[in-house]
């Protein structure tokens, strides 16, 4: 579903925080003598006791290789793994288990589609069509298949507030693009792009779009079938899952006329030196050993959210974000990079008084943890005309306390370099 967070802000926040936060244990560290204030959830959000009870269960009575064997834990493990498939799957608007890939992230998710479906469909002349505000993992695999093909790269503009050109993206959508990929939300700005009509307008082009959902997937519901989407990529461990796993959404029709990537384990109905015959959706992409209690701890983190509810998620985020976007407005000398209408709860900023990453020093001696630097974005600093932003990203057991203390530490930096 296309949401703007705006228009489900006015609900009720229906999330008791205080009971939230007792469910993430590293919550109560203490640092330097304060409590861990963490706003590094960009980068990677923490994780729920019940996310680390399911890595736990699967190691304490699952233990097996999926898909291989006929013992019982073999079994297990692999309806475990096919469950959490499906929660996945419906966690993103598909009822169809084949549409879900599982990757390490979406980086990997992000290649997956680069090395298949560009490779088959990009050639000499071709284009493929970005934005200025990808992270690098929405940029780099695009410029290694145009320089492999001899296509070319194009970048969708954006503007001071850092929201996508709509009109350059027409201008620059032609019969040569093959495919547009483009965030769903910046990391580096936090702005929410006009998804639904960068598709409508891509496929009225007869282009597919892949949609960068890293940033997106842990702020908003997302349903790819509302949207339309070709291809939806996102990584668990910035949705309260763990690290080293993701997930591919494909259309099955593009997924079936696309050849696998990697081979090995799996992904092969039958081999012989002759010739390899390829394995059905989705393990045709999903060669040797996959992460298995990543995928099961993917669920977990599934049933998590589902049960706070994603819109309720939303609306408090929204609700922290306006007062996190009004109380940093008034520290001295701090402009906010990324000021989108529609924003997710993401908010970079420069301080005239110091350098980003001298504010990252001093808010981690106050326990405050923010992102420093670039943000995998480097074109958007360069857009923006300078050499990295602080970052503080919001999640859902965020306080405004926390911000507050933000605020006050911010003050700190102002009296120590001022
Ligand atoms: N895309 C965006 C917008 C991101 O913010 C990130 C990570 O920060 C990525 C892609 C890459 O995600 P991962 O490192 O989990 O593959």
């Amino acid at each position: 579903m296309a949401i703007r967070i705006s228009d489900i802000a006015a609900e009720e926040a229906l999330l008791d925080v205080e009971a939230i936060r007792a469910d993430f244990p590293i919550l109560d560290l203490v640092r330097n003598g304060n409590p861990l204030v963490y706003l590094d959830n960009g980068a990677t959000s923490q994780t729920p006791r019940c996310v680390m009870d399911a890595i736990e269960h699967y190691y304490a009575a699952r233990n097996a290789n999926v898909h291989r064997g006929v013992h019982y834990l073999s079994q297990a493990a692999t309806h475990d793994f096919e469950e959490a498939r499906k929660k996945a799957g419906r966690f993103i608007g598909t009822p169809l288990a084949c549409e879900v890939i599982f990757t390490r992230g979406t980086t990997e998710a992000i290649n997956l589609v680069a090395q298949s479906y560009g490779r088959t469909h990009v050639g000499a002349g071709d284009e493929v069509l970005i934005s200025y505000m990808e992270h690098h993992s929405n940029i780099v695999p695009w410029q290694m298949l145009c320089e492999e093909k001899g296509a070319h790269l194009k970048v969708i503009p954006i503007n001071d507030a850092g929201e996508l050109d709509m009109d350059a993206f027409e201008r620059l959508l032609n019969e040569r693009t093959k495919i547009v990929a483009v965030t769903h939300v910046s990391n580096a700005l936090g702005t929410i792009t006009p998804i639904k009509e960068i598709i409508r307008i891509a496929h009225s082009a007869g282009v597919p779009v892949l949609l960068d959902g890293a940033q997106a997937i842990p702020h908003m519901p997302i349903n790819v079938y509302e949207l339309g989407c070709d291809f939806y990529a996102f990584s668990a461990h910035k949705m309260y899952g763990p690290t080293g796993m993701g997930v591919l959404y494909g259309k099955a029709r593009l997924l079936d006329a696309m050849p696998p990537w990697q081979g090995g384990g799996d992904m092969i109905m039958s081999v012989t030196f002759e010739k390899t015959t390829y394995n059905t959706l989705p393990y045709k992409f999903e060669a040797g050993t996959p992460n298995i209690e990543g995928a099961i701890a993917l669920g977990a983190a599934v049933d998590y959210l589902e049960r706070l509810g994603m819109n309720a998620i939303a609306a408090h985020e929204h609700q922290l974000l306006t007062y996190a976007t009004r109380a940093l407005q008034e520290v001295p000398g701090l402009t906010i990079i990324g000021t989108a209408k529609e924003k997710a709860a993401v908010i970079s900023f420069v301080l005239e008084s110091a350098h980003p990453h001298d504010i990252g020093q001093l808010l981690d001696d106050a326990g405050i943890a923010v992102r420093a630097g670039h943000h995998c974005a480097q074109p958007v600093m360069q857009r923006f005309g300078i050499p990295a932003t602080t970052r503080a990203s919001l999640a859902l057991y965020n306080t405004r306390e926390e911000i507050d203390a933000l605020v006050a530490a911010l003050h700190n930096v102002n009296k120590v370099f001022g």
